[in-house]
């Protein structure tokens, strides 16, 4: 069944200092996401434990939030039929020795942490992380 969806993707600090940003919005859009909101962002490193404390307590926790405080990234808001899958699909997987082909973490990721890009995982995830960076009036509609 399709439904359209929203979702939040990041382009993580590592892949925006390598200037892969333009080939990484180059594949969102070449498979039909729509991108709805985007904003360039400098975060601080309790802005960053506020947008992944699902992870507080873990191992890399602390590293993570460091890494994505520690230089720009691109926030977007996409939208296509089923968004929160597709986006995932086409990001790979989390490690990038199991990205598939074809997929931007093959592509641009040098580690499990520095693995270029960021997705929502679930629809009400989805919701809380697009709040989390854009208003509501901030979205094309
Ligand atoms: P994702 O949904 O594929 O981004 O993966 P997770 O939600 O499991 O983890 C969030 C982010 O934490 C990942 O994208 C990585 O940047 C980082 N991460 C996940 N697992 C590890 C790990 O084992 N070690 C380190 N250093 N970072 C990790």
């Amino acid at each position: 069944m399709k439904t359209l969806e929203r979702t939040l993707a990041i382009i993580k600090p590592d892949a925006v200092a390598r200037q892969a940003t333009g080939d990484i919005i180059s594949m969102i859009e070449k498979k039909g996401f729509r991108i709805i909101g985007a904003k360039m962002l400098h975060i601080t490193k309790p802005q960053a434990e506020g947008f992944y404390a699902v992870h507080a307590g873990k191992a890399f926790f602390d590293s993570l939030t460091d890494f994505m405080a520690s230089g720009p990234i691109l926030v977007m808001a996409l939208e296509k039929d089923n968004a929160i899958k597709e986006w995932r699909e086409l990001m790979g997987a989390t490690n990038p020795a199991n990205a598939a082909e074809g997929t931007i973490r093959k592509k641009w990721a040098s580690s499990i942490e520095k693995n270029a890009v960021h997705g929502s995982d679930a629809e009400d995830t989805a919701r809380f992380e697009l709040s989390y960076y854009f208003a509501g009036y901030e979205l094309a509609k």
